[in-house]
């Protein structure tokens, strides 16, 4: 059966949250402040918000003051868990090794949780299985375990960037590749089965399979690469929000969408043994492929 895949689920996190959003009681919070899901929620939310400085307790009750508790709200929630955890393990695991590097072998927690977004950290994943996109179309919830665990994957070979302190646009422009890289991969890794299942409400899927707007959205996104890359040594005052939020935001989304873009086009031009490749090689060597390759 070739490597070992060692992926757990645990949805305690999830479990201490619905409590507390029943009974905001000092003992629930601190259950709830306790599970491993949270503190890697957390972990993150201190990661990607620099700027923002919060105590465990503080962001978990910041988070949580938006959800109220219902009996749909739990149920809602009950039924995607139910989904998720029927799936044959084979379904999604395939698809996310397909665009990982030969051998790859998992040793990663699937948290479940409520209330925030879903994300890697280390090689541990969490979903937030109140996420109305999960309650719109179950099948959600499956293609973003793909996205997540993509992304498991691939910090295998790189740790995810310090995203505060760049000093100049270069170093900025290594983060940006970075991102650029790791959110292509999940966006494609769960491509395929989308469009077999025809699961595609996702936004950047539309995107991705409307022509006229998917090279609008990668025009925008070297239209900023540019703007580093033809200035590399001019120093950054402070924190680029307007670059990082143009690449990352709902509305543009262009990492996500260009990202995908390259690793598909270097899927078709060289196939997708190099692409996998690539995951272990890093994100130069994923810019320098794609460009070059578009010069031939
Ligand atoms: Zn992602």
């Amino acid at each position: 059966m070739g490597v070992k895949q060692d992926i757990e689920f645990d949805d305690s996190g999830l479990i201490a949250s619905l409590n507390y959003v029943r009974n905001s009681s000092e003992e629930n919070l601190q259950k709830l402040v306790s599970a491993a899901g949270n503190r890697l929620a957390y972990a993150h939310h201190s990661w990607s918000s620099p700027d923002e400085r919060m105590t465990l307790e503080e962001f978990w009750t910041t988070q949580l003051s938006k959800v109220s508790w219902s009996p749909e709200l739990e149920q809602n929630i009950n039924t995607v868990k139910t989904y998720l955890l029927k799936q044959e393990r084979t379904k999604w695991l395939t698809e996310v090794l397909r665009y990982l590097p030969n051998e790859h072998s998992f040793n990663t927690i699937v948290y479940l949780n409520l209330g925030y977004d879903d994300i890697v950290f280390g090689e541990n994943v969490a979903l937030n299985l109140n996420s109305p996109k999960f309650s719109i179309d179950k099948r959600e919830a499956v293609y973003y375990l793909i996205h997540e665990l993509a992304h498991a994957g691939y910090v295998r070979y790189h740790g995810l960037p310090q995203l505060e302190n760049f000093s100049t646009n270069g170093e900025l422009l290594d983060v940006v590749k970075f991102l650029t890289h790791l959110e292509g991969m999940g966006v494609l890794s769960a491509f395929r089965l989308r469009l077999s299942e025809g699961g595609l409400r996702d936004n950047d899927y539309k995107v991705l399979l409307n022509e006229k707007e998917r090279i609008r959205r990668i025009d925008q996104y070297f239209e900023l690469f540019d703007e580093l890359n033809n200035n590399p040594h001019q120093k950054i005052e402070e924190y680029p929000s307007r670059i990082l939020g143009k690449m990352s935001g709902r509305e543009t989304r262009l990492w996500y969408i260009t990202g995908c873009h390259m690793a598909q086009e270097i899927e078709k031009r060289l196939g997708r043994e190099t692409l996998r490749e690539l995951v272990r090689l890093g994100s130069q060597a994923f810019f320098e492929t794609y460009l070059e390759s578009a010069q031939n």
